[in-house]
C-alpha cells in the first residue's frame, strides 16, 4: 500500500523531471533548474578561490595560456547562460582542475606538466567543461536528493521557485562537496567522449587526449597518485576509449578554422 502510494508520487514526478540531453540523448533525472545549479556553482566557486589561503597567479606567462583555451572552449561550447570564469591556482603539490556548473573554472599549477602544452590543457578544460555542459552535478544531486527521500524531492520539484531560497540556503553550505563529489564511470565516460569534441571544434588537436592520459597514468605509478585520480581513475581504460572516438573527434579538428598550440612554462616551484 505504502509503496504503491509512493510510486504513484513518484512516477509522475520522475516523468516531469526527466530532461534529454541535446549532447548523448541520454534521458538524466533533474530535480533542478539550471540556474540554481549555476547559483551553487558560483558560490561554491568563490568560497574555493578567494579565501586567504589560496594563491592566484595572474601573471600572463602563466595564466595566459588559460585564459586563450578557456576563451577559444567557451566559444566552441556556445553556451550563453555561463558566465565563464578561470582561475590558476597557485599550488605546486596538487595535479587538478574542475569546472563548477555555469562555467567556473580552476586549474592547478601542479597539472602543468601533465598537459606539456595548450594542446593537452584544451583536452582537460574540455572534459571538465562537459561535466558542466552535461548537466552531471544536477543529476549526481538529483539521484541523491531522490534517494534520501521522494516526498523531500517532490516538493522542491513541484515548487522549484517558491522554495528556492530555502534549497539555495540548505546546499549552499555544502555546496563546495556537492558540486566535486566524484563522477559516476558513466560520466567520466561521457565527459572524456564530448570534451575530446569539444577541444577538437575549438582547435586542439584530439590526439593529446592519448598522451595527457599516458603522462596522467605514469604519475598514478609513483609514490603520490596526483589529486585528480581520486576523481578520474583508470586512464588506461580512458586511453583505449580515446582512440575509438578518435576519428571523429579528427574530422572536427581538421574542420576547425583555428588550429594552434604552444608549450606551457612551468610555473614557480613546479616539478
Ligand atoms: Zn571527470
Amino acid at each position: 500500500m505504502r509503496r504503491a502510494l509512493l510510486l504513484s508520487l513518484a512516477l509522475p514526478l520522475l516523468l516531469a523531471t526527466c530532461k534529454t540531453s541535446p549532447y548523448t540523448g541520454r534521458k538524466q533525472l533533474h530535480l533542478f533548474s539550471e540556474s540554481q545549479m549555476n547559483e551553487m556553482g558560483a558560490q561554491a566557486y568563490v568560497e574555493m578561490t578567494s579565501s586567504s589561503s589560496v594563491k592566484l597567479i595572474t601573471d600572463a606567462t602563466y595564466f595566459g595560456p588559460l585564459q586563450e583555451v578557456g576563451g577559444a572552449i567557451a566559444q566552441a561550447a556556445n553556451k550563453p547562460s555561463f558566465k565563464w570564469e578561470f582561475k590558476l591556482i597557485d599550488d605546486p603539490e596538487t595535479v587538478n582542475a574542475w569546472c563548477l556548473p555555469g562555467g567556473k573554472i580552476a586549474f592547478y599549477t601542479a597539472i602543468y606538466p601533465v598537459l606539456v602544452d595548450t594542446n593537452g590543457m584544451a583536452i582537460v578544460m574540455g572534459h571538465e567543461v562537459m561535466h558542466a555542459l552535461l548537466e552531471h552535478g544536477n543529476e549526481r544531486m538529483s539521484q541523491s536528493t531522490f534517494a534520501n527521500g521522494i516526498l523531500a524531492a517532490s516538493s522542491i520539484a513541484l515548487s522549484s521557485n517558491q522554495y528556492h531560497d530555502q534549497i539555495i540556503g540548505l546546499i549552499g553550505a555544502g555546496a563546495t562537496i556537492g558540486v566535486l563529489l566524484p563522477y559516476s564511470r558513466k560520466h567520466e565516460s561521457e565527459a572524456d567522449e564530448q570534451g575530446l569534441y569539444l577541444a577538437a571544434k575549438a582547435g586542439y588537436d584530439p590526439e593529446a587526449g592519448i598522451q595527457v592520459w599516458e603522462r596522467m597514468a605514469k604519475l598514478s605509478e609513483g609514490a603520490r597518485p596526483p589529486e585528480f585520480l581520486s576523481t578520474h581513475p583508470d586512464p588506461r581504460n580512458r586511453i583505449k576509449n580515446m582512440q575509438k572516438w578518435m576519428p571523429k573527434a579528427k574530422q572536427l579538428y581538421a574542420q576547425s578554422q583555428r588550429k594552434t598550440n604552444r608549450k606551457l612554462a612551468i610555473p614557480p616551484g613546479v616539478k
